[in-house]
């Protein structure tokens, strides 16, 4: 059942995504479609919040460290009932409250400007340490992208976290092999992944990313005594094969008669049970 929910909501996520970049006639559309599933684990399973009142004091924090997947998030917040899915429409346009890279004081329910690279877990850690000063049950749930781990602003952070022993703080990252200069193990090796973050103090996990059973699994093993890492392999235009088969490029494009095909695509492959 929760599988289902998360499954069908993911659906229903990529439909809002290719929506808004035919809108838009452009987009980070192939990030959005990959992260898909992580993104509808984290907003139909494991997110406490009040759609109504998305500045509630108690809500568990998401912080999209990567700005440029906001059409992803705007998806997810639709979603969630956070904002409205006739406001998709406006994403991108002037004066649209969801601007093609996230900010927060634009957008409610984000909770960081992210687009800087890097910067993401560094903030989830100062947010953790907060809440738990606070007495807070809150959780922090960080999404950083395969290229974040570049930066060595991401690992201060992975380091600062174990040494404060964040329970309460969990990273995703999606390991999509790509970046804005290339291929992740061309500009920078940074496997093995999982080592990395052992080595850091962290409970590490890595899963299918575009496995809903798998990303449930994963959250449900996360302990409580030390920060946790779900590591996410995906693939670009999860859900749609033309975008899936075509040639990797950060900013994909898609032409104006494409963006039906890739809905048909998406809703065949829905049907048929292709997305697990
Ligand atoms: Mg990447």
């Amino acid at each position: 059942m929760r599988a289902q929910r998360v499954r069908a909501a993911a659906y229903r996520m990529r439909h809002h995504v290719l929506d808004m970049g035919e809108a838009q006639g452009q987009g980070y559309v192939g990030q959005a479609l990959g992260a898909a599933d992580m993104l509808a684990t984290v907003y139909v399973d494991q997110l406490r919040f009040r759609p109504d009142n998305p500045g509630w004091e108690g809500r568990d924090r998401f912080l999209l460290s990567t700005g440029h997947y906001a059409i992803g998030l705007y998806a997810a917040l639709a979603e969630a009932g956070i904002i409205d899915t006739a406001e998709l429409q406006s994403y991108g346009s002037d004066g649209s409250r969801l601007p093609m890279s996230g900010m927060a004081s634009y957008t409610p329910g984000m909770e960081i400007s992210g687009g800087s690279l890097g910067h993401g877990l560094t903030i989830a850690v100062g947010m953790a340490l907060g809440l738990r000063y606070q007495g807070s049950p809150a959780r922090v749930i960080n999404f950083l992208s395969d290229g974040e781990l570049d930066e060595g602003s991401t690992w201060e952070a992975a380091m600062g976290a174990a040494h404060h022993g964040l329970g309460n703080l969990i990273g995703m990252v999606d390991i999509n092999a790509l970046q804005a200069d290339g291929p992740t193990a061309g500009v920078l090796r940074t496997e093995p992944v999982p080592d990395k973050w052992a080595a850091c103090g962290w409970q590490v996990q890595r899963v299918d990313g575009n496995d809903v059973d798998a990303l449930l699994a994963a959250f449900d093993a996360v302990g409580p005594d030390r920060p946790s890492v779900i590591l996410c392999d995906t693939r670009i235009g999860r859900g749609v094969p033309l975008l899936e088969t075509r040639e990797k490029a950060h900013f994909m494009r898609i032409d104006a008669d494409e963006w039906q095909v890739c809905r048909e695509q998406l809703t065949a492959g829905y049907q048929e049970g292709a997305l697990l």
